[in-house]
């Protein structure tokens, strides 16, 4: 087998050339990083967990009619995607004050936000992913007036679907990044999600106790954090499956979460 051709290599992702033009392999690291890379670490499993839940996240945004870049899983660590444009703004998607935004504007981390609020971040690790405006993004250019009507309207119906697909499981999804990418078909272009969606960019608390399951655990130095994010695998059903990374991870990791 000729060795792939590896095209940029992230924090959390590896992507590689995929087998067709026009695709990419993303292959998800354990690695982990916060505070702009200036806390480093690792998360044992962590990319074998992260593949699965995205794999499972966007196929069902697919199946309520959100377009995505993903294709198929390969493996345990790897997934086919579209090759797109990446569109320099993440996405932040808030129904609960935390993080940034509690600290920017002194908000009680926990407390319910009167609306679901989208903010922007540039894409730029050396200016630390400032905050911009619409204005901002419009004036130089970073994405038209349409994209952003597309990217907004689809980060609500995200939102609202993944709220509930949470709650469903006891997890309330207190807020999370997207990233969005351009999709060319000649001359012409459309806008489908990209990236990933894991606890690495999400922040999901159990409903009852509060606890944290994503990657808050990591980044305050809670501790517990491969279990926190095989307690939503495992709470979301992918745990269980045949093919499912439950070969290689410890399924007793749950119990010990809760000190059971
Ligand atoms: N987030 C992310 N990558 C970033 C910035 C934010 O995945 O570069 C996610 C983060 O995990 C959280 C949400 O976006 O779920 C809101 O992030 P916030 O600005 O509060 O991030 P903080 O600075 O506290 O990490």
């Amino acid at each position: 087998m000729s060795r792939r051709r590896q095209i940029y290599e992230g924090k959390a992702k590896i992507l590689y050339e995929g087998p067709e033009p026009g695709t990419i392999i993303q292959y998800f690291k354990d690695d982990a990083t916060a505070f702009n890379a200036q806390k480093k670490g690792t998360i044992q499993g962590k990319g074998v967990i992260n593949n699965r839940i995205s794999e499972y996240v966007f196929t069902r945004l697919s199946h309520i009619g959100i377009p995505t870049h993903f294709i198929k899983r390969l493996n345990m660590r790897e997934q086919l995607v579209r090759q797109v444009e990446i569109v320099p703004i993440e996405v932040l998607v808030r129904n609960v004050a935390a993080g940034s935004l509690s600290k920017r504007l002194g908000i009680p981390e926990g407390e319910p936000l009167p609306h679901t609020l989208i903010q922007y971040c540039f894409k730029d690790d050396a200016l630390g992913d400032p905050l911009i405006s619409e204005e901002e993004i419009a004036c130089f250019g970073w994405a038209t007036n349409e994209e952003m009507q597309d990217i907004s309207s689809m980060a609500i119906r995200i939102n609202d679907f993944l709220s509930g697909m949470f709650a469903a499981v006891n997890i309330r999804l207190i807020d999370f990044k997207l990233e969005f990418g351009r999709l060319w078909d000649g001359d012409y272009n459309r806008i489908i999600l990209a990236d990933e969606i894991s606890p690495d960019g999400c922040r999901l608390w159990d409903m009852t106790t509060g606890e944290k399951l994503d990657k808050d655990r990591f980044r305050r130095d809670l501790g517990g954090e491969e279990e926190a994010y095989q307690e939503v695998a495992r709470r979301l059903g992918l745990l269980d499956s045949d093919n499912g990374p439950s070969e290689v991870l410890d399924l007793s990791a749950h119990r010990k979460l809760r000190g059971k």
